[in-house]
């Protein structure tokens, strides 16, 4: 379902992103993991255009776009196929829960308001966030906003849904809850990529995992290639810190 070749991106003359290939099938849990720095969060937006890469090919579904001459129209149709859940949850804070995930349903995806507020609270029940529809963000634990980001990203079903680190801001015990729903949004079939700290999680949800380091793919494989039998040095050396 997506396919990204030779993907480069640079800030300045420092080089974050050095020929990342990666290919994702359809409806697999793919975790990207690594050290600090490493150009994770940079390769996840560019997969969205938040970050524009130099150079390099990405296909999503039906849509390829290659970065080096990309359009308006192309930038247009590869945003359409995926959403992402932020580290910081990014809800409108001036927004009520129920109007977080509606927004993007009616302005980016046309979508009438009345269905537009029915699929957002069958997500938000998924997510055991119904109840505080009325609520605005400031009213809710980080947790509690977390599962509306994702209720939000959830919403228009896109192809692939992108989670950046959609723990690492949470407070340790609100962690657990929002795994938990990523755990279950896993078994709705949904092409997922996230980049995470949560190595125990990443062993458990997903399908394929990847490791990066210093702007390259190390390594990757199934979680018991890449946690139980690593190949390369760096992935062992990362495993040893991290587990
Ligand atoms: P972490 O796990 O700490 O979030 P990461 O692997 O996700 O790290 P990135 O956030 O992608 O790494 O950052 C990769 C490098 O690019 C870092 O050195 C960072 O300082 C740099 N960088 C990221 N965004 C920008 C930006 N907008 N301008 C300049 N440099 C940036």
């Amino acid at each position: 379902v997506l396919r990204a070749e030779h993907i480069r991106k640079s800030f300045g003359n420092v080089e974050v992103l050095k020929d990342i290939n990666l290919s994702v099938e359809k409806g697999s849990v793919v975790s990207i993991l690594g050290p600090s720095g490493t150009g994770k969060t940079t390769f996840l937006r560019c997969l969205n255009y938040l970050e524009k890469p130099e150079a390099g090919k990405l296909t999503i579904s039906d849509v390829s776009v290659d970065f080096s001459h990309i359009s308006k129209k192309d930038i247009q149709n590869l945003r359409r196929k995926s959403t992402m859940v932020f580290q910081q949850f990014n809800l409108f804070r001036n927004k009520t829960v129920l109007e977080n995930v509606t927004e993007g349903l009616i302005y980016g995806y046309g979508k009438p308001k009345k269905e537009a507020v029915e699929i957002a609270m069958k997500e938000l029940e998924r997510v055991h966030m119904a109840d505080y529809a009325k609520m605005y963000p400031s009213e809710l634990s980080g947790g509690m906003q977390q599962r509306v980001g994702i209720a939000r990203a959830l919403a228009p079903r896109p192809d692939v849904i992108l989670f950046d680190e959609p723990t690492s801001a949470l407070d340790p015990e609100l962690v657990g809850e929002v795994l938990d729903t990523i755990a279950s949004v896993a078994t709705l079939g949904i092409t997922m990529i996230i980049v995470t700290h949560e190595m125990h999680f990443a062993q458990e949800v997903s399908s394929k995992v990847v490791f990066m380091s210093h702007g390259e793919v190390v390594e990757e494989g199934s979680p018991d290639e890449i946690f139980v039998h690593p190949k390369e040095e760096k992935t062992r050396q990362f495993l040893q810190r991290m587990l």
